[in-house]
C-alpha cells in the first residue's frame, strides 16, 4: 500500500476538476486520479462550449446553486487571470404552456431575476434569424452566457496543482473498497488509501460506483456547427437559443465564432457505452439537425456542415443530478447523473463535494439531488 492522502478524487472531468480544487483550496491532501489526460474529449466536457443560464426551467431551485456557481467561476478568472465566462444573453423560446419557457418565467418569477418576455413578433424583429411562428413566447435573460468546458476543467486543474493536490493522469482506477474507517483504490500503477473518497465518473459512474439500483441511463448526443449561408453578423449579435417545439422536441443553438455556430439536440440521442461511443458524425445526422432547424432558422439549416463531435449524457428518470453521501459508504460521495446540464454547475459542486468528504454535510441545497430517491429499499 502506498502514500496515505486525505482524499481521494476519482475522474478529473467537470465536476472531479473542480472538487479537487475546492478540497486542495482548504488544505486537504488530494490524490486526483483520470484514466485520459487532462481536459480530454471522451468524456462529457468536451465541444468548446457550455451554456451557464440562471432562470433555470428544470426547477426554480437550481437558482441559489446557479448565483453561487456564478460567483465561483469569477473567483477562477480571477484566480487564473483567464476570461471563463462569455456573457451574450439567452432566450428561452417555445409554446407558453411548455417547459422551456413556462419554467424559465416561473425561475425567474419566483427568484426576481432580471428578465425580459417577448411575444413571436418581437423576437422576429429583434434576431431576423430566428423564425418563431405566432403561437411561441420568449423569455430573454441577459445574464445568461457561454462556458468552455475544457478551459473550465483546465482552470479547476491548474489551481488546484497550485495549492499543492496530486493529479495523475492515464490513471484508471479498476476497483475501490472501504477499507475500516477509510478507503483503498487499487489502480494499474498501484494502490492507495485515503480517509475519504470522492467519485466523480461521468459516463462510467455506472461501472464504478456499486450502485446497481440507481437507474443511469448513458446516450450518446451530438454538438454540430454550421456555418450560416448568409447574415453571418446577425447570428454573431444573437444571444443563445433554446427553443421548444409544440412536441416539446428541444433544440439549441449559440451564436456564430470563428465562422460556425453550434447547435444540438437536447433530448435525443441513442444509448451507449462510455467505451465505445460512436465519434463519427452520420450524413443522416446531419439531415436530421438540418430538418429541425428548417422552419426555426433557415439561413442555418440551409447552411454548410463544418463538423461534429460525439459526447455523452448521462440521464437520470426526473433528469435532476445525483449528488451526495454514498447511500452504503459515510467515507464516500458521489456526484453523477448530471442529464446533460451539469457543467455550469461544475464549481460548487466541487464545494459540495469537498463539504461532505471533510465534514460529512454541506449548507448548499442539494436536497433534490439525493441519490436515495431511487433506491426504495433504502428510503426510510
Ligand atoms: C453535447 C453536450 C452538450 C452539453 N451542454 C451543456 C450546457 O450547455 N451546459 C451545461 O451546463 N452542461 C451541458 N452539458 C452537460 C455537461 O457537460 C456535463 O453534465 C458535465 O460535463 C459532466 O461532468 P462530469 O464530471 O460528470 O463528467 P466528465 O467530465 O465526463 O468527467 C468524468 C471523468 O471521470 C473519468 N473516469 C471515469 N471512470 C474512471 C476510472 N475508472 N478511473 C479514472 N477516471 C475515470 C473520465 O475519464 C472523465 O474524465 C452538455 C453535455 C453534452 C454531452
Amino acid at each position: 500500500m502506498r502514500t496515505s492522502h486525505d482524499v481521494i478524487v476519482v475522474g478529473l472531468g467537470g465536476m472531479g476538476s473542480a472538487a479537487a480544487r475546492s478540497l486542495a483550496a482548504r488544505g486537504a491532501g488530494v490524490l486526483g486520479l483520470e484514466r485520459f489526460g487532462p481536459a480530454h474529449a471522451l468524456g462529457a466536457s468536451h465541444g468548446g462550449s457550455r451554456i451557464i443560464r440562471l432562470a433555470y426551467y428544470e426547477d426554480p431551485s437550481y437558482v441559489p446553486l446557479l448565483r453561487t456557481a456564478y460567483d465561483l467561476w469569477a473567483r477562477l478568472e480571477q484566480d487564473t487571470g483567464q476570461g471563463l465566462v462569455s456573457r451574450c444573453g439567452a432566450l428561452f423560446l417555445g409554446p407558453p404552456d411548455h417547459g422551456v419557457f413556462a419554467g424559465t418565467l416561473r425561475a425567474a418569477r419566483e427568484h426576481g431575476l432580471d428578465h425580459e418576455v417577448l411575444d413571436a413578433g418581437e423576437v422576429r424583429r429583434r434576431y431576423e434569424v430566428l423564425h418563431p411562428d405566432d403561437s411561441m413566447l420568449g423569455v430573454h435573460e441577459d445574464i445568461a452566457g457561454i462556458l468552455s468546458p475544457e478551459a473550465g476543467v483546465q482552470a479547476h486543474l491548474d489551481v488546484a496543482g497550485r495549492a499543492g493536490a496530486d493529479l495523475r493522469f492515464g490513471a484508471p482506477i479498476i476497483s475501490w473498497t472501504v477499507d475500516g474507517s477509510g478507503v483503498a483504490v487499487e489502480t494499474a500503477g498501484g494502490a492507495f488509501r485515503a480517509q475519504r473518497l470522492i467519485l466523480t465518473p461521468g459516463a462510467w459512474a455506472s461501472d464504478l460506483l456499486s450502485l446497481p439500483g440507481l437507474p443511469l441511463h448513458v446516450e450518446r448526443r451530438l454538438q454540430l456547427w454550421f456555418e450560416p449561408r448568409a447574415q453571418h453578423a446577425a447570428f454573431e449579435a444573437l444571444p443563445v437559443w433554446m427553443w421548444e417545439r409544440a412536441d416539446s422536441l428541444i433544440f439549441y443553438g449559440l451564436p456564430l465564432r470563428d465562422g460556425a455556430a453550434k447547435v444540438a439536440i437536447h433530448d435525443r440521442g441513442e444509448p451507449c457505452h462510455p467505451d465505445s461511443v460512436d465519434r463519427v458524425i452520420h450524413p443522416a445526422e446531419v439531415a436530421e439537425m438540418r430538418d429541425v432547424l428548417h422552419d426555426a432558422v433557415p439561413d442555418l439549416a440551409a447552411g454548410s456542415f463544418v463538423r461534429g463531435s460525439a459526447c455523452t449524457y448521462t440521464l437520470t428518470p426526473d433528469h435532476h443530478f445525483v449528488v451526495g453521501t454514498h447511500p452504503a459508504h459515510p467515507q464516500v460521495s458521489i456526484a453523477c447523473g448530471f442529464s446533460g446540464h451539469g457543467f455550469k454547475f461544475s464549481p460548487v459542486i466541487g464545494e459540495v463535494l469537498a463539504d461532505l468528504a471533510l465534514g460529512g454535510q454541506t449548507d448548499h441545497p442539494i436536497a433534490l439531488f439525493d441519490p436515495a430517491r431511487f433506491l426504495s429499499s433504502l428510503r426510510a
